[in-house]
């Protein structure tokens, strides 16, 4: 598949799944191609359903995009950010996913209450401290929270979901909605026990 095509497929795939609504959230991957890096990323502010793959935006390390005229994500820092401090990470997936997202606007930890939570996220979900949505804080602050987990919330804005590659990224950003799901229905049933 070309790369281009693994981020549409992406970005489709998860406005299908409804984890992505109208623009919001963004994806993004490495692209190896010899000594240059560059990374491909989803357009700014441009719908899902309209999106196709001469839309995907190339950007070099510093943001500036291959094609002129073409807008990067207004993420792009967050994103780079990561890819700067964790060399294995290839994949990215940002979602305002709306269960999660209300866990992360009540700034409020899924804690480890799945057993598939521990393979597919690295185990408990935590809320990253809030900065403003296309800053370089907002990149900077989650780092730390991506060290034990491949995921993480940002606390009234979304979530952010990480991996080798798109599979690991988009799977992750599935069970990371999941689990919030799950943990809502389980507070407002009962009382939740947390594995750990
Ligand atoms: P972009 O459309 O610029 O990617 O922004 C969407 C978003 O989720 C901002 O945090
Ligand atoms: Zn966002």
């Amino acid at each position: 598949m070309r790369e281009t095509e693994i981020v549409l497929n992406a970005a489709k795939g998860l406005y299908e799944e409804k984890l992505v609504a109208g623009t919001s959230g963004n994806i993004s991957m490495r692209k190896f191609d010899g000594n240059n890096e560059s990374f491909l990323i989803t357009p700014s502010g441009f719908p899902y359903r309209l999106m196709t793959e001469e839309d995907i935006v190339e950007i070099d390390v510093n943001g500036i995009p291959k094609k002129p005229g073409q807008k990067p994500s207004s993420e792009w820092r967050m994103h780079l950010e990561v890819y700067k401090k964790y060399p294995n990470i290839n994949a990215i997936v940002h979602t305002h996913s709306p269960f999660a997202t209300g866990f992360a606007v009540n700034r409020q930890d899924i804690p480890l209450i799945l057993i598939e939570m521990k393979p597919f996220l690295g185990g408990a979900i935590k809320v990253a401290p809030f900065k403003p949505a296309g800053s370089l804080e907002l990149g900077q602050a989650i780092i730390p929270y991506l060290e034990k987990s491949n995921s993480c919330l940002l606390a009234n804005h979304g979530t952010i979901s990480c991996g080798k590659d798109m599979e690991e990224a988009y799977t992750a950003s599935v069970y990371v909605e999941d689990a919030a799901k799950i943990y809502y229905y389980a507070k407002t049933s009962g009382n939740p026990v947390i594995i750990e």
